[in-house]
């Protein structure tokens, strides 16, 4: 036996107990004629000690281990004289008897600690010897206990779970794929899934009427904070369920996970808001709750004065009231101007108004208006004395609502009011069926061509696409967008009309639907169902800012994995084999 206990377990009740121990070295620290040793593993840390008048031999052995050498080590349990609160094995420590190298190690290109001296490079480089910090193994432990957490209560609900191919055809998410070519069938590919979609609902065809998948899902996207080429979706779908339905046990689900592994109870039931009403007040589909500042359309009080062009001409004048700071200097507000213009951001300027606390007013467009108007603006926004008003207006109202959403998340960072330990979810719903693309310039769908349309919009379909509400739902959490899904359309006809709506001929819908189609023709269930991030929905739980740390093998923004080296080229036989040729 390798060990008999771990590194994490013994306290005062063991004191007196021969125990063996196996881990790696902490650090070792020589003090008179002691050595200590701190022994890890995952579990924890325990101090092992070495007395040189005992055993000089012992000593010397220990004497000449390095760090991260992998030990096995025999030794009686015993109460430490100086105890170390901030342990939880720090009352006591191994009096050693037997010391075996399991292991060496080379000198670790950066320290194992919480607060490591290693970069983010270097750091995904040696990715195994990052995971050996406590920091970044506790993302995974939690990772795990969220897996289990789900799988149990779905499971108490009756949904099954059930594997999905990774080697399939395209599924339109509105990404790109990735595409891996096949051998055997020369000149064709396979494309990685962006999710299990389709296949989904050809399992509620087949009567599945309760599933899910903690599935893998690629998707060939540029790379953000909390996006991965690869990544993970708790993806569920059910048969004969409505809105409600879904939307209940979910936020069940939800409620349940935040319990139990936050201690936190999430209000029943969730709010829910309309995309429109998002929009309207917080320029994003995905708004942040835990604080105010919800913009306030202010296009009756500032816009036909004859004054202000820039104001006069613009399709959207809004504004939001960002307490307590009217004492912002003229360079932080210039500062900020110079922020909101920035290309990521594009506003054209930014107005401020400070309301001081002695009463007086101090604008950027004092000039232009009148007093009065100021004062209406103040109304309008709730403002009292000591707030700052910001404004920012442009031609196009929902570019101008994102670029305000953009500032406001930025006060309120700035204000420390984005608080990673509280949590505010709610559920978006109403979403327009479809969006327009100026890349494609055309109408794509919001969330994928199987999301079914509000009923009550269904005359509008032909005539005005574009106001069409679909019945989707999004998850959201902290102002991230931690799930998504819908009432799916199980009839025929209908799913014909929407694939014509996207653009598709009825022979390139059949070509890369017709299995869909065909299915659908056989006694197709109304169905529904959504998808979380896993990845995301980890992240949140344990405060981190990129889905990366919860991730064990992650890829850089250029989507490498840096330590793998992959992407990487492959041989001319394995080219020859794929029938591939790379154009140099
Ligand atoms: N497949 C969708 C997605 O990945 C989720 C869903 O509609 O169930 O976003």
């Amino acid at each position: 036996m390798y060990r008999t206990k771990t590194n994490g377990e013994l306290r005062l009740a063991n004191v007196g107990e021969v125990v063996t121990l196996a881990g790696w070295v902490q650090r070792t620290r020589k003090m008179g004629g002691m050595t200590f040793i701190d022994l890890r593993d995952r579990y924890g840390i325990t101090q092992i000690v070495f007395n040189n008048e005992v055993d000089a031999s012992l000593c010397d052995k220990a004497n000449h281990v390095g760090r991260e050498w992998v030990l096995q080590v025999r030794g009686t349990v015993a109460e430490r004289e100086s105890k170390n609160a901030n342990m939880p094995t720090g009352d006591i420590e191994i009096i050693a008897a037997e010391l075996n190298v399991l292991s060496r190690s080379e000198v670790p290109p950066f320290t194992i600690e919480d607060n490591t001296d290693g970069g983010d490079d270097l750091r995904m480089k040696y990715r195994y010897l990052d995971l050996r910090r406590a920091a970044v193994r506790r993302n995974l432990e939690l990772r795990h206990q969220m897996a289990i957490l789900i799988r149990n209560f779905l499971d108490s609900k009756d949904f099954i779970e059930v594997e999905t191919p990774i080697l399939i055809g395209s599924t339109p998410e509105g990404a790109r794929d990735f595409v891996v070519p096949s051998r055997m069938n020369p000149g064709q590919f396979y494309a990685l899934p962006q999710s299990p979609q389709t296949l989904k609902q050809l399992l509620m065809v087949a009567g599945f009427d309760r599933y899910f998948q903690i599935a893998k899902c690629f998707r060939d996207e540029d790379l953000r904070a909390d996006r991965q080429p690869e990544f993970t979706q708790i993806d569920c779908e059910m048969s004969f369920v409505e809105q409600d339905d879904v939307l209940e046990i979910f936020e069940d689900m939800a409620r349940h996970l935040f319990k139990r592994v936050r201690g936190v109870d999430l209000p029943s039931p969730l709010r829910r808001m309309t995309w429109h009403d998002a929009m309207r007040l917080y320029g994003s589909d995905k708004p942040d709750l835990r604080f105010g500042m919800t913009f306030v359309e202010l296009m009756d009080t500032l816009k036909g004065s004859g004054t202000f062009p820039v104001f006069d001409n613009a399709a959207y004048i809004g504004g939001i009231c960002v307490p307590g700071c009217a004492d912002y200097s003229r360079k932080q507000l210039d500062q900020l101007t110079e922020w909101v213009k920035r290309p990521q951001i594009g506003a054209s300027g930014l107005v401020y108004i400070k309301y001081n606390s002695d009463g007086t007013v101090k604008s950027s467009i004092d000039k232009f208006y009148t007093p009065e108007v100021l004062q209406a603006v103040k109304q309008a926004t709730g403002a009292s004395d000591g707030d700052l008003v910001l404004i920012l207006c442009g031609d196009n109202a929902n570019k101008t609502r994102v670029q305000l959403s953009t500032l406001r998340l930025e006060m309120g960072d700035r204000l420390g009011l984005r608080d990673k330990n509280r949590f505010e979810c709610l559920w978006i719903v109403d979403f327009p069926l479809f969006e327009w693309s100026d890349e494609e310039q055309r109408l794509m769908a919001t969330h994928h061509p199987f999301t079914l349309p509000n009923p009550e919009d269904i005359p509008l379909l032909d005539e005005h696409p574009e106001r069409v509400r679909a019945v989707a739902y999004d998850f959201v959490c902290n102002g991230v967008e931690v799930g998504g899904g819908s009432l799916r359309i199980h009839d025929g006809e209908l799913q014909a009309k929407m694939f014509k709506i996207l653009g598709f001929t009825p022979e390139r819908a059949m070509a890369q639907f017709g299995f869909l189609i065909n299915a659908f023709k056989y006694g197709a269930p109304p169905h529904a169902g959504l998808a979380f991030g896993f990845d995301r929905f980890v992240s949140i739980m344990a405060g981190l800012d990129s889905i990366r740390d919860c991730i064990a093998f992650p890829k850089n923004n250029s989507g490498r994995d840096v330590m793998l080296d992959a992407p990487s080229e492959i041989d001319d036989s394995q080219l020859d084999e794929l029938n591939l040729i790379i154009k140099k």
